[in-house]
């Protein structure tokens, strides 16, 4: 046992922390978690959990309607925000103890603090000095607004969560998972709602065919999509924000929420000092087993700004603890790693986007499926579903599978440990369909659309 107060202390109560943490704990290591904030992190509090729970919320509208189709009279609607918000809030307060559990079960010390580095080994939280013999990093992010005049006027991530009334006009910001998740909420609870990105089309980095497709849907449902659109400046006014854009046009609107991407949240560790090497964008550098150069410092998650997701996150957790306390490595594999953009419909996604495969492979084949699905034959939605797979002419290796529908991230998910295992397009065809479903699309496309 070394002399240090504790073999590994980790800074950040979020999923990557917590999971590191509690499975060092379980092995025996003397474990300490410090967290200033809400145990579980962003993903638990501010984030995946609570952003889920509210785009069901916002879904139900629809159901409604599409209940009439099927003989179900509903009758008159009305929604009360609060409730949402107080069940929601209910909920993050029982993960919340669980967290905290998990870790107290393992037998880690969680300290309720902000901690800043002192030395290579030691960590303050308030007053009190704890040495470590390694120092885990995992503070993840934090949202990043741009200033420009009127900047403070705008809300993130952080903030949306608990709002006292639900805005009658809303404009989102951005164009990535955040911004796309609340334009689709806001819509679906009533808001009159529109999103600005400042580029072309939004989710950049996803296949073409999903975001316009995506973006079709989203306009049919109501949200005013303006691309090629970036906020000059907000005045707020007695009753509303008053918003101009560069181009000039104006928009008044009672909400005005920026969801322009994420900072690695470093402030306040005292990285500097100790000479931890950060990148342009703050992200601590690790090297393929989250050490720093500081050798006693490791980082995983948000803070290195790789690939943020939670369960990336866990699995960075997971790995760090075999690399340092077991006998054999357990290396994250961080090819095919699918994920879902809980926009209304959903947008999940695997493997590489067709402009990405045209540069990785030589030639490829397009599969490509929109239609109505069944249910909407009766409900009368006019919403419609895409399934696009990206094979690899020369393998026949199906190296993309793109969806946008209703629980896409639920059907990507099993695909993603088929392309995994490097299932062909003929491993597909030769698949039993499940009949009458979406998913049985998957295996049913046998015409190339190029
Ligand atoms: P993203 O990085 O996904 O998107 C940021 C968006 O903001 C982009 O559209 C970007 O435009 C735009 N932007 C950036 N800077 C500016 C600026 N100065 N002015 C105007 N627009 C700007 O960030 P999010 O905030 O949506 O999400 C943060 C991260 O959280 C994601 O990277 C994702 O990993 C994670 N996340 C995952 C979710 C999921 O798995 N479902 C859900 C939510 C978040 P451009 O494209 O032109 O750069």
């Amino acid at each position: 046992m070394s002399d240090y107060d504790f073999d590994l202390f980790v800074i950040g109560g979020g999923s990557g922390g917590v999971r590191a943490g509690r499975m060092a704990a379980a092995l025996g290591k003397r474990v300490a978690v410090a967290e200033e904030r809400y145990m579980g992190g962003t993903c638990v509090n501010v984030g995946c959990v609570p952003k889920k729970l509210f785009s069901y919320a916002a879904h139900y509208a629809e159901e409604f309607d599409d209940a009439a189709g099927f003989g179900w009279n509903v009758g008159p609607r009305t929604f009360d925000w609060p409730t949402l918000v107080a069940n929601k809030n209910k909920e993050i307060e029982r993960l919340n103890g669980i967290y905290q559990r998990l870790l107290d079960n393992a037998g880690a010390t969680v300290f309720h603090g902000h901690a800043s580095l002192v030395d290579a080994h030691t960590v303050k939280v308030g007053d009190a000095q704890h040495t470590a013999e390694r120092i885990l990093v995992a503070t993840g992010g934090w949202p990043f607004v741009p200033e420009f005049p009127g900047s403070e006027h705008a809300i993130s991530s952080n903030e949306v969560f608990f709002l006292e009334r639900l805005p009658e006009r809303v404009l989102v910001v951005g164009g990535g998972y955040i911004a796309v998740e609340f334009a689709g909420i806001f819509n679906g609870l009533g808001c009159t709602t529109t999103q600005a990105y400042r580029g072309p089309l939004f989710l950049r980095g996803f296949d073409d065919d999903a975001r316009t497709f995506l973006a079709d849907e989203m306009r049919k449902k109501g949200v005013d999509l303006r691309f090629d659109c970036d906020v000059a400046s907000i005045e707020k006014r007695v009753d509303a924000y008053h918003v101009t854009f560069q181009s000039g046009e104006t928009l008044e609107c009672d909400l005005v929420m920026y969801a322009t991407g994420r900072k690695p949240l470093v402030d306040g560790l005292g990285l500097d000092a100790l000479g931890v090497e950060t990148n342009w964008a703050g992200a601590i550098v690790v090297d393929d087993n989250y050490r720093t150069n500081v050798d006693s410092i490791y980082a995983i998650g948000d803070v290195t700004d790789r690939v943020n997701l939670t369960p990336v996150a866990l699995a960075e957790g997971m790995a760090l603890v075999w690399h340092l306390y077991r006998d054999h490595e357990r290396p994250v594999d961080y090819d095919y790693i699918p994920s879902a953009v809980f926009s209304q419909p959903n947008l999940a996604t695997v493997g590489y986007t067709e402009a990405e495969a045209g540069e990785h492979f030589g030639e490829l084949v397009i599969y490509r499926s929109t239609f109505t699905p069944l249910k909407h034959t009766l409900s009368g939605n006019d919403e419609k579903t895409l399934m696009k797979l990206v094979v690899d002419k020369a393998s026949d290796r199906v190296v993309g599978a793109h969806m946008v529908g209703p629980d896409a991230g639920e059907t990507i998910q099993g695909l993603a440990i088929a392309m995994k295992a490097g299932a062909t397009k003929a491993l597909f065809d030769s698949t039993i369909g499940i009949h009458p479903t979406s998913a049985e699309e998957w295996v049913t496309m046998r015409e190339p659309v190029r």
